[in-house]
């Protein structure tokens, strides 16, 4: 089944059926009003793989639960809201002359969810997004690894579909974690002949992203 009208469908569900704030579980809303406040961007520049990346939210709290609803519970109504705070972020990192392009989901998280959140988020943003690299090989879950497993886990699992020279790409993630994923993204890209001049993504991980990490 085509990812749009899976989305569709599931968007459609979760309209007509009850659900509870995804952010505090408040009954019959999809996001409360004040899980919505919570999810006002504060666009923030960071230095990631040598690249500048603005990021919009803070992973915890209620973008926390939002994020993960909207990844490991089918919500993709929450793609909307999520997809709002993504576009302040992507208005900051856009360059003339430049796509963007998507980090991708692995086969096996496309096959558990039937969409790609990345994807996803950026059509709700109202950005146009290249679907450029693909995972080459199995990759282990990100999820258990510590950063240096993570770094090594990475390394060249992804791959251009095609030869990118003379394409420039602002790279877009969903959670910056560690920055492992986006370094590899960047080096696939590259690797196929295409330039990355900046990045956008719509979280990033306090605890593992200190404040010391802030670009300028
Ligand atoms: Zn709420």
């Amino acid at each position: 089944m085509p990812v749009r009208l899976v989305s569709a469908i599931l968007d459609a569900l979760a309209a007509l059926a009850p659900v509870d704030c995804a952010g505090c579980g408040k009954a019959d809303r999809s996001l409360c009003v004040n899980c919505r406040l919570a999810l006002q961007p504060a666009v923030t520049p960071r230095s990631i793989a040598g690249l500048t990346v603005f990021t919009a939210l803070r992973y915890e709290g209620v973008v926390r639960q939002t994020v993960l609803a909207l990844k490991e519970n089918g919500r993709t109504d929450l793609a909307k809201p999520l997809g709002l705070a993504l576009a302040s972020a992507l208005s900051r990192a856009a360059e003339p002359g430049a796509e963007f392009a998507a980090v991708p989901t692995s086969r096996a998280a496309w096959r558990r969810r039937g969409y790609d959140p990345v994807a996803l988020l950026c059509r709700r943003a109202g950005a146009d997004v290249a679907r450029v690299l693909v995972h080459d090989h199995r990759t282990a879950s990100q999820k258990t690894l510590g950063s240096a497993d993570r770094t090594s886990n990475v390394r060249d699992s992804m791959i251009a579909k095609r030869t990118l020279e003379g394409r420039r790409f602002v790279l877009v993630d969903d959670v910056l974690t560690t920055g492992a994923t986006f370094a590899e993204a960047a080096r696939a890209l590259r690797a196929a002949g295409g330039e990355v001049v900046g990045g956008a993504a719509l979280a990033f991980t306090p605890r593992l992203f200190g404040a010391s990490q802030t670009a300028q």
